[in-house]
């Protein structure tokens, strides 16, 4: 019985995920994707866990489990949070959990158990994994030497590494971005820590989740918790988003049109309705395209840092965020990074149906340095 309705709800959920793939590929809006049902019962049950609001928790959780989180995913969440709410509340949402359960199974819902967590295989001490679990959440290399409040009190150094980030974290049960939704929600729910929410939103960012999907993560605050807290939480979000570039920076890419390293992000492919293609290229210092023209015409939308324009025989133009550039028709240009800012803007494509860009040799360095001097 359970199992087929399991069943059902797998096809429910493949015909459902066919048709929205189908949507994005016609509207093509964005790339922005939205927490999935479960991760957003991730955030809730953490939020009303930590904020010992069990009768509302008791409703989180069995939407979470009609949202597909297994069991033991549930009590992976009320078990990771204790680490950021302590020991009681963590404890006060399994027992609530449990009263659930034995609710559900009286009506007769039989719920998925799910996998136990899997037997470490990483070699090393604990201390080390913990270490490297962090580096690769926080994307930096961790201090040799202790400072500000590990300094000061040295003991809740192993404590963090050992048994937060490798005890708690390599149970693979939850995947870092589910640890770190849990994370952000109990942050959110208990106040007063803004520096952690700080660093635990950038973890997020890390981890690939879009500020479209943290954005949402501070709407469940709300509806969860109440305003106060996700004025809180959207503050320190706010904070977080601006030092993150607005379009994503995308590959590096490898091309014989380019000097130095640049990355690009295609949003919009060309197509025939529109007869236009757009993407963010990002340049490091000094990067540059080759000479080229634009049979169809291109406009350049300057997004971060400093960079040029030049049209062959002119002088070239400086551009910084906020400045755009329209480019006729078969001019022949360069556009690229000042030798000492990166910088990135969207080039639309117009009129492709003209044919795309007509590539010509490298601006020398001699060029780049007398257009940019
Ligand atoms: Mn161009």
């Amino acid at each position: 019985m359970g199992k087929i309705k399991f069943k059902i709800l797998i096809v429910l959920i493949l015909a459902i995920s066919c048709f929205s793939f189908t949507l994005n590929a016609q509207n093509k809006p964005n790339e922005n994707m939205t927490l999935s049902p479960s991760e957003q019962s991730i955030v809730a049950i953490a939020a009303l866990t930590a904020k010992g609001d069990l009768s509302n928790l008791k409703t989180a959780l069995n939407a979470g489990l009609e949202a597909g989180l297994s069991i033991n995913q549930i009590k992976e969440v009320l078990v990771h949070l204790y680490a950021y709410c302590g020991f009681p509340r963590s404890i006060r949402g399994l027992q609530t959990f449990m009263e659930v359960l034995d609710e559900r199974k009286a009506k007769g819902i039989s719920d998925i158990t799910g996998t136990e967590a899997s037997l470490i295989q990483e070699k090393g001490s604990k201390y080390d994994r913990g270490k490297k679990v962090l580096g690769e959440l926080t994307q930096m290399p961790q201090p040799a030497t202790l400072s500000g409040y590990s300094a000061f009190a040295p003991i809740i150094d192993p404590f963090l590494k050992e048994h937060l980030f490798a005890d708690i974290f390599e149970r693979d049960v939850l995947t870092y971005v589910e640890r770190e939704l849990v994370t952000i929600s109990v942050i959110s729910a208990i106040g007063g820590a803004e520096p952690m929410l700080r660093s635990h939103l950038n973890i997020c960012l890390n981890l690939g989740l879009t500020p479209t999907q943290l954005n949402e993560f501070t709407g469940i605050i709300k509806s969860t918790l109440g305003e106060k807290e996700e004025k809180e939480a959207q503050k320190v979000l706010n904070e977080v988003l601006k030092t993150v570039p607005i379009f994503p920076k995308g590959e590096k890419i490898t091309s014989k049109n380019f000097s130095g390293t640049v990355y690009l992000k295609m949003m919009g492919a060309s197509d025939t309705a529109l007869h236009t293609s757009f993407g963010n290229v990002t340049f490091e210092p000094k990067a540059r395209t080759n000479w080229h023209s634009h049979p169809g015409g291109q406009i350049l939308l300057i997004t971060e840092g400093k960079g040029y324009y030049q049209a062959k025989g002119e002088p070239a133009q400086l551009l910084c965020q906020g400045d755009f550039v329209e480019i006729p028709r078969n001019v022949v240009h360069w556009h690229g990074a000042a030798p000492d800012s990166e910088f990135a803007h969207i080039a639309v494509s117009l009129n492709t149906d003209d044919g795309g860009a007509v590539w010509s040799g490298p601006v020398t360095d001699e060029e780049y340095s007398q257009s940019t001097k």
